[in-house]
């Protein structure tokens, strides 16, 4: 399994689905929260697997794969830092004339 589709209700739990590659490379969906599973013959399956937290539990996601929160969190840090090195470079410049 290499993907999870996610899914929140409105009381804040959040059900998952993780899609990827079963036995003999078969996609496949596969619900945490209950024994459904679908095997994927051609595209959509972020949206079958929407459909099934919509239907069976009531939870709403984002049609959009999301990157792991600490990840991006990461990516921001990095950003910052960067940023604040060139500031820190261009004050130093600017200083010296
Ligand atoms: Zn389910």
């Amino acid at each position: 399994m290499t993907h999870h589709i996610t899914a929140t209700r409105e009381d804040g739990t959040v059900f998952e689905v993780s899609y990827g590659y079963g036995a003999r490379q078969r996609r496949l969906l596969g619900c945490l929260h209950c024994d459904w599973e679908e095997q994927i013959t051609y595209g959509g399956a972020r949206h079958k697997g929407l459909d099934h937290l919509a239907q069976a539990h009531g939870a709403v996601g984002s049609p959009t794969m999301t990157a792991d929160p600490r990840a991006r969190r990461q990516v921001l840090w990095a950003m910052t830092v960067c940023f604040l090195i060139s500031v820190v470079i261009l004050w130093w410049a600017m200083s010296q004339t």
